[in-house]
């Protein structure tokens, strides 16, 4: 017992050695917005602009590429933004490069009657290439309604790399990874910084990101100690490039040199019923209905399976985990490598390669592929657009559904009634919606069915200006037709993955009326029946879902097999696609 005892210390002791500790925000005023203890009167401007498509045409026009080149002119100078680099000079290192970002939210503010407020988050963690004492930067806007007290946060990380993690004097300007998020979060400041939203919203720029994400972490907690209320994050990290290295992160590229400009992935966690998945297919709906139909240059989102690329991972993953809501936006050409054991290939990311661009056709200037300026602007717009319709959008619903046998549902909204329209989400064999159905004037309403199967539904309430709520927690139903009987499936049934056709993961789902205590495993195999893997899986009852990473370039129809106690159950097909 004692033996147990001096173990278990030991672990609560290292534990607390590898965390982040003394957390401090360094603006008591932030601190106080960000905890809903304000009078919203006293951060009114003196015109108030609050109408959602009012600010969302108004971002749109002032989003600009030469703004975020200046950007990122200025962070190219600072050498490297190292965690643990120099923080005296005034030129180069990461406290030169933290003091211009706490000065440049403090301008935005000042073109802005002192509304946002600059602060750091000053925090120990003394396992970050031996310097102690680290600061995230951030900035403050309060929100105009404080009876709902959560804030809304977009964050990218600042600090910057080279191959060894802690070389603190090679040269890492740290363009791509992340001077691209560190830009889009400066221009988000400072064009949203003039209109006014019910709910908070903080501009975070974190430091730590490649020594473990302990910056976001230091974050995390600290809103834990406060008891700050996280109502979603959105990450930037890596979101500025368009060109494919000779290979990249899944789910990749076509091949060295093709360029896309056009997509970007939203990566979050879980399948069914997370709220992660939630949020990015929200922020995709806002983009779609908000912003689309005015831009020149239409981007399409893509809704990843997994957390982030494989094998890697962001500052989104410490809110998740201390339980908060929050997703990652990433370019979809990653000029970064997902193969490090792949000698013949230089990686641009983490290198002192990852510039702002170069002049292949003098005196045109810059080429700027490694990160584009547009593509940047147009990510802008994602984000800006999803951050200020969850920031103003109503108070989130739930509902009830049957299928009572027609070929049709029955949806009810049962918390959150005091809307007049709401909006139902459904989907099928995809990670997004398939179709978004509105009802007005009523809580409960009867939609016919295009198809019948097991369908996924959730709900957002709809305010007077059009503008949804997050959705809700999802429900699963049997939609069923006149000729079957009614009623939720019977026993365990193996469903396709999703999303089918997949790039190079999937989810496997098993739904089951009960708990199996049987051994019980996925075995997946090719066309011609040769195994590619097994999956160990545990089934309880409801929705079980397993991760699938197929893997890169690795496009054809595959099976997937459920075997409990050694007996085959089901099977189903699985097609892989290189999307693009
Ligand atoms: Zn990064």
């Amino acid at each position: 017992m004692k033996k147990l005892l001096l173990v278990l210390s030991w672990i609560v002791f290292q534990y607390q050695a590898w965390s982040q500790t003394n957390i401090i925000c360094t603006n008591a005023d932030a601190e106080q917005v960000m905890k809903g203890n304000y009078n919203p009167l006293n951060y009114l401007p003196p015109v108030v602009i609050n109408h959602p498509d009012s600010i969302v045409q108004l971002m749109m026009q002032a989003i600009s590429p030469d703004s975020v080149h200046a950007t990122l002119e200025v962070l190219s100078t600072f050498a490297t933004r190292h965690s643990a680099s120099d923080t005296v000079s005034l030129t180069t290192g990461i406290g030169a490069a933290r003091r211009w970002a706490f000065q440049r939210f403090a301008g935005i503010s000042a073109q802005n009657n002192n509304r946002l407020l600059p602060s750091y988050l000053q925090f120990d963690h003394n396992l970050m290439c031996n310097v102690v004492q680290h600061r995230n930067i951030f900035a403050v806007l309060p929100g105009a309604d404080t009876a709902d007290k959560s804030i809304v946060i977009v964050e990218a990380h600042i600090d910057s790399r080279c191959k060894d993690d802690c070389d603190t004097a090679c040269f890492a300007p740290g363009i791509e990874d992340n001077g691209s998020g560190t830009a889009l979060v400066l221009e988000m400041a400072r064009v949203m910084s003039s209109f006014v939203y019910n709910r908070t919203i903080v501009f975070l720029l974190n430091i730590g990101e490649e020594q473990g994400l302990c910056g976001a972490e230091a974050f995390a907690v600290y809103a834990q100690q406060q008891s700050i209320a996280i109502r979603a994050v959105l990450n930037n990290d890596v979101v500025g490039g368009i060109l494919c290295g000779h290979t990249s992160s899944p789910p990749s590229c076509p091949g060295y040199g093709a360029v896309d400009s056009l997509n970007v992935r939203l990566f979050s966690l879980g399948g069914f019923n997370s709220v992660h998945k939630q949020f990015a297919r929200f922020v995709k709906l806002q983009y779609k209905e908000e912003a689309l139909p005015f831009v020149s240059v239409p981007m399409n989102i893509m809704i990843m399976s997994p957390e982030d690329r494989t094998g890697r991972g962001g500052d989104h993953q410490p809110f998740r985990v201390h339980g908060f809501t929050a997703i990652r936006l990433t370019a979809a050409n990653e000029n970064g490598n997902a193969n490090t054991a792949d000698t013949s290939y230089h990686d641009r990311q983490h290198t002192s390669d990852d510039i702002l661009g170069v002049d292949t056709a003098p005196p045109a200037g810059l080429d700027s592929f490694f990160t584009d300026f547009n593509y940047i602007c147009r990510n802008t717009v994602i984000n800006t657009t999803g951050i200020a319709m969850a920031a103003i959008g109503p108070m989130k619903p739930d509902l009830a559904v049957v299928s009572p046998g027609d070929g049709t549902v029955i949806v009810t909204i049962t918390q959150q009634t005091q809307y007049l329209q709401y909006r139902v989400g459904m989907r099928t064999t995809s990670n997004d919606w398939d179709s978004v159905y509105a009802f007005s004037n009523k809580l409960s309403d009867t939609i016919p069915m295009t198809s019948t199967g097991l369908h996924i539904f959730s709900v957002a309430s709809v305010d007077s200006n059009g503008i949804e709520s997050l959705f809700s927690r999802e429900v699963l139903l049997n939609v069923t037709g006149t000729s079957e009987p009614a009623g939720m499936l019977k026993g365990i049934h193996l469903a396709p993955g999703m999303p089918n056709p997949a790039d190079e993961q999937t989810i496997i789902t098993v739904y089951s009326d009960r708990n199996i205590s049987r051994q019980s495993y996925l075995q997946i195999t090719d066309l011609s029946g040769k195994e590619i893997t097994k999956i160990h899986v545990k089934i309880e009852t409801g929705v079980n879902e397993v991760l699938y990473n197929h893997g890169f370039h690795a496009s054809g129809i595959f099976y997937c097999t459920l075997f409990i106690d050694g007996k085959r159950l089901e099977t189903v097909k699985m097609i892989f696609t290189d999307i693009r």
